[in-house]
């Protein structure tokens, strides 16, 4: 490979990324294939604390059964995620959600409910079903309704999902449907995430047709005759890997040829050094020597990010620090299908938080990925911990599996006793774009321009699923590598 002039006095460019989850690993692959096409000379070096790659991204495959901790699919309608397994030769693992048991449920008033068909963005945007839907009385069906011919403007304010909503299709509407569908997304409380930075596209409605539900409906039409010209996509929106996800991981890792993964390796400080010309950036990691580096990328949650950005610039630190994260607890439990009595015929359901329930949604995994359970066996993955449960991590295993059979006794009538449990703790792990993250992600961006070398990667800032969590890593990849000529 051609020795890069990098301005570095000639040697390689040294870029260290800190955190192995999907964004640290995907901008390792990015700049390692972007520094080989461009005949680069970059020394890539990943620093993960634990002992593993994949971050949350965590499957276990035990007894013939798949079992996902953390993300269980990805929405194969952004083109970064399936655009990636593709190009790590995976294509031909592409699992979409099963045919056979299509549809999801509420759980509302002691019932679970079938969710409207046609959701657009979340949001109920074919009128009949909506009309027909036993999860919300005529008074709030009608106050839907309203919304076609009393369009109102936003004020240009950063205002919560829930006030968004409510505003447009009222209370009822938001609280047993739209409320729970987004807290499925971010374990959050809409009341206080900001609709611009999670749901921009419904400004963008409300803007264009001033009426929520007619700019939908529209949008449910148009999507409709796409199809009918056969622009159908070849996946469900749902698709994950035959192995689970962590077969991501393992291609990525395998394709790291040109990276140093030090595992094991908890960064403490990242700080500015003096020594050499330019000057670099010089890491303290926990019982190792110093490693120095001409860039950084911190891929860390925002709050492990705050800790290590501290000393050297306290107010980015301050700003990180303010993005609050929720903890979610998932249990995964496989019975006989014999012994449950339901039908499964679907993907599961979610529980709306006026529910008062501790349960925040289960997939029935077994129906939605057949091919994750062993025939004859009923696999379920149920979510604990919404915004503000956070004590829900330090149950123990025993505790949490009592809570969870509770759960699905009271909403679904299971009495059996499961054969397998799988308990996985996330603690901290799902940031909340909370009203004002737009405000703080300009915060910080104006930090970052007076700290050259210094770029910051991860779900706390512009995304959380993980196809936005592959994209952003590509462009970061590209603004390290920016100004570098070989
Ligand atoms: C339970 C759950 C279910 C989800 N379901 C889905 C889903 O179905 N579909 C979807 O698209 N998304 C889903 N998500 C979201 C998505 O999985 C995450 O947003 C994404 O994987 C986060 O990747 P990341 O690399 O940014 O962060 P992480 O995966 O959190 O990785 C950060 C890494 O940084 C390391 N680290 C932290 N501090 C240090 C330090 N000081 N030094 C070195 N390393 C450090 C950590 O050990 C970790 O490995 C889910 C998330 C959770 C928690």
């Amino acid at each position: 490979m051609t020795k890069a002039s990098l301005g570095n006095g000639g040697r390689p460019l040294r870029v260290a990324i800190v955190g192995g989850g999907i964004s640290g690993m995907a901008t390792a692959y990015y700049l390692q294939q972007e520094a080989r096409a461009r005949g680069l000379n970059v020394n890539i070096h990943l620093l993960e604390a634990s002992d593993r790659l994949g971050g949350v991204i965590h499957t276990v495959r035990e007894h013939g059964f798949i079992v996902e901790g953390g993300p269980d699919c990805i929405l194969s309608f952004k083109p970064a995620g399936v655009g990636l397994w593709k190009e790590l030769g995976l294509e031909a693992d592409i699992v979409g959600t099963s045919r056979e048991h299509r549809g999801s449920y509420i759980y509302s008033r002691g019932a679970l409910h079938p969710l409207p068909e046609g959701l657009t963005l979340m949001i109920p945007s074919k009128l009949g079903p909506l009309f027909r839907t036993r999860l919300v009385s005529w008074p709030g069906k009608l106050r839907a309704g309203l919304d076609l011919i009393w369009s109102r403007h936003s004020d240009g304010r950063d205002v919560s999902v829930a006030e968004f909503i409510t505003a447009h299709l009222g209370q009822e509407v938001f609280e047993r449907i739209v409320e729970p569908l987004f807290a499925g997304i971010y374990a959050g409380d809409a009341r206080h995430l900001s609709l611009a930075a999670t749901y921009p596209q419904l400004l963008e409605v409300e803007q264009r047709h001033g009426s929520l539900l007619r700019g939908l409906l529209l949008m449910q039409r148009q999507r409709r005759k796409g199809n009918g010209r056969g622009r159908a996509s070849r996946y469900t929106p749902f698709v994950t890997l035959r192995a689970g996800l962590a077969q991501m991981v393992e291609a990525l890792q395998s394709r790291l040829d040109g990276v140093n993964v030090h595992l094991r390796t908890r960064v403490r400080a990242v700080t500015r050094s003096n020594e050499g010309s330019p000057p670099q950036w010089r890491l303290i990691v926990d019982g190792g020597s110093p490693i120095l580096a001409d860039a950084v990328v911190v891929a860390a949650p925002a709050h492990a990010s705050a800790a290590m950005l501290h000393s050297t610039d306290p107010e980015l630190a301050d700003t990180l620090a303010r993005i609050p994260y929720a903890s979610t607890v998932t249990v995964s439990l496989a019975f006989p299908r014999a012994e449950i009595a339901h039908p499964l015929n679907g993907y599961g359901f979610v529980v709306p938080r006026v529910e008062g329930r501790r349960l925040l949604a289960c997939t029935w995994t077994s129906s939605k990925f057949p091919h994750r359970a062993p025939a004859g066996w009923a696999l379920f993955r149920c979510f604990l911990g919404r915004a503000g449960d956070d004590d829900v991590v330090h149950l123990s295993d025993e505790r949490l599996t009592a809570l969870v059979l509770e759960e699905l006794r009271a909403i679904m009538g299971v009495e059996a006793v499961p054969e397998h449990v799988w308990v996985f703790r996330w603690p901290r792990a799902l940031p909340q774009y909370t009203v004002g993250h737009l405000e703080r992600l300009r915060a910080v961006e104006e930090r970052l321009k007076s700290r050259p070398g210094l770029f910051l990667v991860g779900n706390a800032y512009r995304g959380v699923g993980v196809p936005d969590r592959i994209a952003e890593a590509k462009e970061i990849a590209k603004h390290v590598l920016a100004g570098h000529t070989a």
